[in-house]
């Protein structure tokens, strides 16, 4: 009998071209198949699991290693997502490898450099163990933590996968830097009925009594309301879910439960935890705008479209309508957000008519818990989710029948993934997706990118349009204060206008929130000499370092380097040392000083590091116990406050004169979102604009929530001073610690550029930032017109520059592409 020889070409999670072939050891013949995960060594002593890409019997011309074991019994990747890896890669110039590297939750790609621990659950039940699990342990109990490396030492290579997988899996190990990612649950508050009323006759009684008075009539609806969401008494009820109510009352849940007719416990919240629907789609009533958006988005002949819905226009209902159309169909429903932690609100919503389908991937999830939503994302039975909700990352997540990918605040510029590998941006690779489905896409915004708003003009994309707000709410006012005039009649305090202090006094005396936005980060506070004018600098970037109130230390925003506060100047010895700028930290303690009475809260980058921190803010501001919310980007995405009547933007001149060809299109873009956060419900909101040039046409636009006039003025710029979306553009990055070999590099490279595409190159030139950790940078940049073959250009530009990269003076030079930059 002659036994067959296969031969596997292997992905791994590397910086690598290519697939590597491995030889197929015969016992493994009937199960090996592509998808799965195999441990295989690399180079001299390294150990990878690595995926099957392919299965085949041709013997290549080298010597090939063996596959050292399987770790999977089923496929965990599908033929889809590798085709989407490969697309990816080969669009953003990387490799299939850095896509995996960032596609698989880490627990699915154990490397022999991943850090292992004992499970903090683990409680000594030795008994059970094998004798290569007891030698890990004791090794692990001496060490404290090793890595997969060091397992192999202590059983041999064949073994130390497969060991560790089942050890991860019996929950005796986990992999450190999950142990480190282990959040503390939230604790919500649930009601459950007071056991006293399992009596049906105390039941029959409490009805009684509530029916008797009229007076009472809130507490039986709350009662009723109740009875009916805990299937009379059986379960407990989350409070939010009566609280948020619009129809019952809030005092008289109170009432109840200080009645202890409903009893409150706290329970640990698990993110992944079952959440029944409590409404569905089918009772929500669109207006007429929201129907013919609903009807133009499921039926457009074009497979992608664009809304484009002021804000509060409701476009969440009309996506919720889409979603419920698609999961009838038995589809899956892919709902990517650019920003995750900004995303309670939403998920919420969703999950009120979705209940259980709803599953979100989060990067705040260990990765034990995101391991599960990849395996519930891919079971296609009924303990599988079929709407998936997060942030880019979720377009990598095994579907099985994807339908519909709704793209909300399209234009946001976190979709793009600067740093590392794969720099993909998350709305373009999300219509790469779609199309690989045959599935529709719908882009969200109140504020559409220029690109996304230029498909649409032209009918690549269908397009639709909500111009009012939902349920005739008024857009908000919106003023401008020229600062100038302002300074010139002294009416400025604390860099507040007396317009804006006006309002935001009107404001808290009817008992209603604000909210001011700033657009520089928090603490763009840096301390100068006031007599020799040194400021001081990052040893390792070429930034100048920001002042930490908190910590009362400078620090660079590139590479955390952090030293104290000098108490004196090192270049002439001044103890004078100043603040200069103007930042959301400073916003808070100048409005401590104006608005005394007020509660204040700030939003930025800095303050929401600990992003747990972040949540409670927007609950706290929510629940009303903060009266004005200061930030930066974050406090203009997508929010829904009901009681936010003022919005201040306290300098618009920063916005306007960011030196970016898109500079023109983010600050109506930051603008106009921030306003949207005014007036909602109810009465109609305000906003004050301080700004040095009141007439700039950014302004103007805003003012008047002109989108269109933006757009064709903006339109016309991109073609002169060929933009996107007539021209696609690729930056490239040189870096080395030596700047000569830098400069070498980049002209070298620049010169061959030429060679090919002429004047469509520009530069080499040093960025505004040109050293970041130690590391010299110089761009270049390429362009594409539109219709030009793109892809062969981007495969010349790799070649050359995988080239140049071989000769030994320049391996360890790194050349970086960063394609559709933002
Ligand atoms: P957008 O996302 O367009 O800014 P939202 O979807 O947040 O707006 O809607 C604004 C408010 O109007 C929300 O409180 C929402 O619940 C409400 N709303 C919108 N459409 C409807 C509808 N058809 N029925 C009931 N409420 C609606
Ligand atoms: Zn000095
Ligand atoms: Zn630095």
């Amino acid at each position: 009998m002659s036994r067959r020889t296969f031969f596997v070409d292997l992905l791994l999670p590397l910086h690598l071209p290519g697939t590597y072939t491995y030889r197929v050891p015969f016992e493994y013949n009937d199960v090996i198949r592509v998808g799965q995960r195999v441990m295989v060594q690399f180079g001299p002593k390294r150990l990878y699991s690595a995926l099957v890409r392919r299965v085949h019997e041709e013997v290549p011309a080298y010597k090939t290693k063996y596959v050292l074991s399987i770790l999977d019994l089923e496929p965990i990747v599908t033929e889809r997502q590798f085709r989407f890896w490969e697309w990816m890669a080969s669009y953003y110039m990387c490799y299939p490898g850095d896509v995996m590297a960032v596609a698989l939750p880490s627990s699915l790609r154990l490397t022999s450099e991943s850090y292992i621990v004992v499970h903090p659950d683990f409680e000594g039940e030795y008994g059970n163990l094998n004798a290569d699990e007891l030698r890990v342990l004791d090794v692990l109990s001496r060490k404290g933590r090793i890595a997969i490396d060091e397992v192999s030492g202590i059983t041999g290579y064949q073994k130390t996968m497969p060991l560790v997988k089942t050890m991860i899996e019996k929950h005796i190990i986990l992999m450190d830097e999950e142990l480190k990612q282990r959040y503390t649950p939230r604790r919500a508050a649930w009601l459950r009925l007071n056991e006293k009323y399992r009596d049906e006759g105390e039941l029959k009684q409490l009805f009684d009594s509530l029916e008797k008075k009229s007076t009472l009539h809130k507490q039986l609806m709350l009662f009723m309301k109740f009875m009916q969401l805990s299937d009379f008494g059986k379960t407990a009820v989350k409070k939010r879910i009566l609280a948020d109510d619009k129809t019952l009352s809030l005092s008289a849940l109170e009432t109840l439960v200080k009645k202890e007719v409903l009893v409150v416990e706290q329970r640990e919240e698990s993110r992944l935890a079952f959440t029944a629907a409590t409404e569905s789609a089918d009772n929500i009533v669109l207006s007429d705008e929201q129907q013919s958006a609903f009807q133009i988005l499921s039926s457009a002949k074009q497979t992608v479209g664009l809304l484009h819905g002021v804000t509060s226009s409701g476009k969440t209902e009309v996506y919720i309508r889409l979603i419920d159309q698609t999961l009838k169909q038995g589809k899956q429903v892919l709902f990517l957000l650019p920003e995750i932690a900004l995303t309670a609100q939403i998920i919420n919503r969703l999950q009120r008519y979705f209940g259980q389908k709803v599953g979100v991937y989060h990067s705040r999830f260990n990765t034990q818990e995101r391991a599960e939503v990849w395996r519930r994302t891919m079971d296609p039975s009924d303990n599988g989710y079929t709407l998936l909700v997060g942030a880019r990352s979720a377009l990598f997540l095994p579907f099985h029948n994807l339908g519909l990918v709704i793209v909300d605040e399209e234009h946001d510029s976190s979709y793009k993934q600067s740093d590392p590998a794969p720099r993909y941006n998350g709305r373009d690779s999300a219509l790469w997706l779609a199309q690989l489905w045959d599935a529709r896409t719908v882009l969200g915004s109140a504020t559409p990118s220029i690109e996304s708003y230029f498909h649409a003009q032209n009918g690549k994309y269908a397009f639709a349009e909500m111009k009012q707000r939902y349920g005739g709410v008024k857009m908000p006012e919106v003023l401008c204060v020229d600062m100038k005039e302002a300074h010139r009649k002294k009416e400025v305090r604390q860099n507040f206008s007396q317009f804006l202090i006006d309002h935001i006094n009107e404001a808290l005396s009817r008992k209603e929130q604000v909210i001011l936005f700033q657009n520089r980060r928090g603490f763009s506070l840096r301390v100068e000499c006031d007599v020799c004018h040194w400021i001081p600098q990052c040893v390792h970037c070429d930034v100048s370092l920001v002042y930490h109130k908190s910590t009362n230390s400078l620090r660079c925003h590139y590479c955390g380097y952090s030293i104290p506060v000098p108490s004196e100047c090192p270049a002439c010895h001044s103890t004078t040392l100043k603040m200069r700028g103007f930042g959301t930290e400073r916003i808070e303690d100048d409005l401590s000083i104006l608005f005394p009475e007020a509660r204040i809260a700030r939003m930025d980058l800095d303050s929401t590091s600990q992003k747990k921190r972040y949540i409670e803010i927007l609950n706290d501001f929510e629940d009303r116990k903060i009266d004005i919310l200061v930030g930066t980007q974050m406090v203009t995405k997508g929010l829904d406050f009901d009681n936010v009547s003022v919005v201040g933007i306290l300098s618009a001149d920063n916005l306007i004169s960011f030196p970016d060809f898109r500079s023109y299109e983010r600050s109506f873009q930051q603008m106009t979102q921030v306003s949207g956060r005014a007036g909602r419900h109810g009465d109609r909101g305000t906003v004050v604009i301080q700004s040095f040039q009141p007439y700039h046409q950014a302004i103007r636009d805003a003012m008047d929530n002109d989108y269109q006039s933006m757009f064709k003025s903006q339109i016309v710029e991109r073609r002169v001073f060929k933009y996107p979306p007539y021209y696609r553009m690729v930056y490239v990055s040189v870096k080395h610690a030596e700047q000569t070999t830098v400069d070498q590099v980049a002209s070298i490279y620049a010169d061959q550029l030429r060679q090919q595409f002429g004047n469509r190159v520009m530069g080499p030139e040093y960025p505004s930032v040109a050293r970041i950790r130690n590391q010299y940078i110089k761009k270049i940049m390429v362009r594409f017109a539109l219709g030009e073959a793109v892809s062969e250009g981007k495969r010349i530009m790799l070649q050359l520059a995988e080239q140049l990269l071989h000769d030994k003076a320049y391996s360890r030079v790194s050349i970086v592409f960063d394609v559709d930059p933002q």
